[in-house]
């Protein structure tokens, strides 16, 4: 077995699914590798069909196949904030929570959303890659949050960041050997799935051109920022 260099590995998603397609393949492997990996799913989901299912119904569906997805991934715990999906800000009271998941957990990696894509993106995934940063700040400097010091939930320093699906990666992880777990997981999401064969292909095509960037089989890409 190769160790991973990563022990404790945090990721912080906006959606039911984003995990999955945005760092299942690695989140499996470091898993393979020792690493106790959690995930956070920010949003309640429930703006995420086309169908006329009442919004409570699709979060229920959705959080028991996200944890059937965490599950094929070999992720040990999954959280789920339920803030209201498509209306997510970064604002105080959303970094400091996950400030105090950060402090909880004491990740040395920190797994979020690209907040800078110079592109289109999803807001609810801006505000959790800018609040997860700034989580992580928070969490380190024990002179923010000064009641969770008080408290005995001491301040934690997280080593590094990933941000997913970054435009100008610099990180890539070799999926070859997980591919088969990361399609597993995203069939996981079928309320969001609606041709299996056409979503497996399309994983498929887009870790192979991943991977082409890096001169692997297959990859996920990344951004990491190592923090002093
Ligand atoms: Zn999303």
């Amino acid at each position: 077995m190769i160790r991973s260099e990563f022990k404790n590995v945090l990721v912080f998603m906006a959606h039911h699914d984003d995990a999955e397609l945005g760092a299942g393949g690695s989140i499996a492997r470091w898993v393979e590798n020792g690493a106790v990996v959690r995930t956070v799913i920010c949003t309640n989901g429930d703006k995420g069909t086309k169908n006329n299912i009442p919004p409570y119904k699709l979060t229920e569906t959705r959080e028991k196949e996200q944890l059937a997805a965490s599950k094929a991934l070999g992720v040990k715990e999954t959280l789920f904030l339920r803030h209201r999906d498509g209306e997510l800000e970064d604002t105080r009271a959303f970094r400091n929570q996950l400030a105090f998941i950060i402090r909880h957990f004491k990740p040395d990696t920190v797994v979020a959303h690209d907040p800078w894509l110079p592109h289109y993106s999803h807001p609810d995934h801006q505000a959790v890659g800018h609040a997860a940063f700034k989580g992580v700040i928070y969490a380190r400097d024990h002179h923010f949050l000064p009641e969770l010091t008080y408290a005995g939930i001491e301040a934690h320093h997280t080593n590094t960041l990933i941000y997913t699906r970054s435009t100008e990666p610099n990180y890539f992880i070799d999926i070859s050997g997980t591919i088969q777990k990361k399609i597993r997981a995203i069939k996981a999401h079928k309320s969001q799935i609606h041709n299996p064969r056409s979503t497996e292909k399309r994983v498929r095509i887009r870790a192979v051109e991943a991977g082409r960037l890096a001169g692997l089989p297959m990859a996920e890409t990344f951004t990491i920022k190592r923090l002093r």
